[in-house]
């Protein structure tokens, strides 16, 4: 890695603490990824990208702000980006992955809290982070009690907004939803010194739907069989997509689409043809959790499509683009994102019915349920989707976890016991 240690410093960062975790982070990517056999050429990208994890993206930010413009550090998938980028910022993705932060978030939140929520509190408190250093704002949402109230904290911190996204899908929500996005619009013009127009909102839908798209061919490859490139390999390309720049996201994405639809039409696999396909549904796994990935694949079965925020609920589904005027617009991103289906809202039976339509365009032999240990939205949420699935006939496993690696060999004997019962 190149040497970012004055860059660091300037964040105010904990060096020493911070360099724990470069240390660690290189032989965790190496044992998971690097090992695996039959990798497109086209992760050689994001192999730089996680080699360079706190120094390549964060110095494109820094001198961004150097350049005068403003960074937004986000926490969820119904923030919407556009809005970012059409006042000529930057919003990336802050969700923590690692359980080297868990403790920082551990010393200021009850430990009942779900993994992801304490691990990027503890990166903020703990300053053993670039990404949470540089924004200028944080923007979170409603979406679940201990991401609210974990706001409050935070925003001693950094600058924050929050947007209340609506529990429910009615008319009035998505109005509602309308509002809150008119209000961010707003935010981000104070924050940005720069005015939204529709020319430029027009632009950032487009901007974002490109990365989408590209995003959506990338899935549409791992529906092959045998699937031409491995699940870990598929979740750090939409690990990353949070954070890197839209337009070079899309491209590389799109390059990598390119050599697997060339691996298809020579049926060239990453596993034999016929491997047991794995949909993993759930909480997100943000950068560098790759858990239950490492483990459904190292038993010699393919993870091929992630019903989660870091899978299919980041990109599904396109922002209409014929809107002219900024309520057009407006309506239009409100429309796409309330089709986004978090455990957040109730009822939510468009998630039950994504994992099935998904089961089917995906051709899965099983589903694992993997929620964050805590997280009470999937957790209850996970009943319904698990009677709905055993009524399609679709077996499935529900695993509750965090970032440890406490309950690894546990997850391990439960998984390969799942697996043998799919291959039978
Ligand atoms: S699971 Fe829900 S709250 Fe978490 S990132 Fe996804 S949409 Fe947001
Ligand atoms: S995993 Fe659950 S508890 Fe954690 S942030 Fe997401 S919705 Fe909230």
């Amino acid at each position: 890695m190149a040497d970012y240690r004055q860059m660091w410093a300037d964040l105010n960062m904990d060096l020493e603490k911070h360099d724990v975790l470069c240390e660690v982070l290189p032989e965790a990517f190496g044992g998971v990824f690097l090992s695996q056999e039959k990798r497109p050429e086209g992760m050689d990208f994001y192999d730089f990208v996680v080699s360079e994890i706190h120094g390549v993206r964060p110095s494109e930010l820094i001198e961004h702000q150097k350049q005068g413009g403003k960074v937004f550090g986000t926490f969820c998938v119904y923030v919407p980006d556009e809005v970012v980028f059409a006042a000529g910022g930057i919003a990336a993705g802050l969700c923590g992955g690692s359980q080297f932060w868990v403790p920082g978030g551990e010393k200021v939140l009850p430990i009942n809290t779900c993994a992801l929520i304490k691990a990027s509190v503890g990166a903020r408190l703990d300053k053993t982070c670039p990404f949470f250093q540089i924004p200028d704002m944080y923007v979170g949402e409603t979406t679940c009690d201990g991401k609210k109230k974990a706001w409050e904290i935070l925003a001693g911190e950094v600058p924050f907004h929050v947007i209340d996204i609506p529990q429910m899908k009615r008319d009035k929500d998505i109005a509602a939803f309308e509002g809150e996005i008119m209000e961010f619009i707003q935010i981000v013009e104070k924050v940005t010194g720069n005015k939204v127009t529709p020319e430029k909102l027009g632009q950032g839908i487009k901007l974002i739907n490109e990365k989408r798209r590209a995003l959506q061919r990338l899935y549409n490859a791992r529906k092959a069989t045998p699937v031409p490139i491995s699940g870990k390999d598929a979740l750090l390309v939409t690990q990353i997509a949070f954070y890197d720049d839209p337009a070079r996201c899309a491209q590389m994405a799109n390059r990598l689409a390119e050599e697997l639809e060339q691996r298809i039409s020579q049926q060239e696999g990453v596993f034999p043809a016929d491997a047991v396909r794995i949909m993993v549904s759930g909480t997100p796994m943000a950068i560098p959790n790759w858990k239950i990935h490492h483990l459904v694949e190292t038993a010699g079965a393919a993870v091929v499509v992630e019903e989660a925020c870091t899978g299919t609920r980041y990109f599904e589904n396109l922002v209409d683009e014929s809107g002219q005027t900024l309520e057009e617009q407006v309506r239009a991103l409100a429309e796409r994102y309330m089709k986004t289906n978090c455990a957040c809202f109730t009822p939510n039976p468009g998630r039950i019915d994504d994992i099935i339509r998904m089961a089917k365009e995906y051709k899965v032999d099983g589903i694992i349920d993997v929620n964050l240990q805590f997280c009470n939205l999937y957790s209850t949420e996970s009943y319904l989707v698990k009677q709905a699935l055993a009524e399609q006939n679709l077996p499935s496993i529900h695993i509750e976890t965090d970032y440890s690696e406490q309950d690894y060999e546990q997850l391990r004997t439960r998984i390969e016991a799942f697996l043998e019962m799919l291959r039978k």
